[in-house]
């Protein structure tokens, strides 16, 4: 679907997937005006497929578009292209339990621009791919390493929106942690450095007995859909989630820590390095929350229980 400056987008079409073709002045390759998003479609037993509340992607993409400067498609658009794409790739939905189709909606500015300014026109499109487990480590727990010279977002910046630019900068500590064994970086806020902010592409979670805390969506840290419906099913399950500054040193007392997003969907943390310090919660697999967590918001996604907060959309 392509759409000029200032204009409304056009009916998009299905095309085969292939490379596309971009002026080199085009304003994504100059100039990082690229967002993208995430989700997945699950395949249930009967054979009909869902979506798990794509109109929240839509809604990220339309607030990322506005801080980007560019046009986006409606909720509406964004929803029937992400149901149309789907639907024209049923075949590549893994059957029940073997995994999903990741589906990958893209809003770049694709016109020609020279000097800085936002490009002329733009384009939106969507690809997907089969996947399985996000880490190698699969559901088992994950070794983070917190990083205290590079970030991820700056108060002022793009962290909480959903631009490419964003995972560029965490290619170089990301990188570096996975030579070392790690999994992946957990992130501080960048001027106290004392904070938790988030992994390079998921959010976190912090137990202490019935009490779940997570870092505050504060302009530097991306709102994961995970995270939200996460915080609905703990409440749901009667546990009390917390919202707020979560210091890093509240790691060496907690009782679990789990990360939530899309590809990683419920991802226990085995260990996190940090000041030298390894603390470890358990290598076995998930603890009891986490586990628990993991089990209702999968059982949701796939079908299995009844989808009481209406999240899902049924695809045949
Ligand atoms: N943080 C970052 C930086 C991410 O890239 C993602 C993945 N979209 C998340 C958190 C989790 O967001 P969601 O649950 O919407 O996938």
């Amino acid at each position: 679907m392509k759409c000029t400056k200032g204009g409304n987008f056009s009916k998009g079409e299905l095309q085969r997937f292939g490379n596309i073709e971009l002026s080199p002045s085009a304003g994504v390759l100059n100039y990082g005006q690229g967002l993208f998003e995430g989700l997945k479609a699950y395949r249930k037993e009967d054979g009909n497929l869902l979506l798990f509340r794509p109109e929240e992607n839509a809604m990220r993409m339309i607030m990322g578009a506005e801080r980007m400067c560019m046009p986006s498609p409606t909720v509406e658009q964004f929803v029937d292209a992400v149901k149309a794409t789907v639907l024209a790739n049923k075949r590549w939905v893994p059957p029940p339990g073997k995994g999903s189709l990741y589906i990958r909606p893209l809003l770049m500015g694709s016109g020609a621009v020279l000097g800085l300014a936002p490009s002329p026109e733009y384009t939106f499109l969507i690809y997907v791919s089969p996947v399985g487990n996000y880490f190698k480590e699969g559901v088992a727990p994950i070794h983070l390493i917190v990083e205290y010279e590079l970030h991820r977002a700056t108060p002022g910046g793009t962290g909480g929106v959903k631009t490419i630019g964003n995972y560029a900068a965490v290619l170089k500590a990301q990188s570096a942690a996975k030579a070392r064994g790690f999994s992946d970086v957990l992130y501080l806020d960048c001027v106290q450095k004392k904070y938790l902010e988030e992994v390079s592409s998921c959010n976190i979670f912090v137990v202490k007995g019935n009490t779940i805390s997570t870092p505050a969506i504060k302009g530097t840290i991306l709102p994961g859909i995970t995270r939200k419906s996460i915080i609905d099913v703990a409440r749901s399950q009667g546990f009390q989630v917390e919202e707020r500054l979560v210091t890093v040193d509240e790691l060496l007392d907690a009782d679990e820590v789990f990360c939530t997003g899309t590809a990683v969907v419920v991802s226990p943390v085995g260990s996190i390095t940090y000041k030298g310090k390894r603390v470890s919660y358990g290598e076995e697999g998930f603890g009891a929350v986490s586990e628990q967590l993991y089990s209702v918001l999968t059982k949701l996604q796939m079908g299995l229980i009844e989808d009481k907060m209406n999240w899902t959309v049924e695809l045949s």
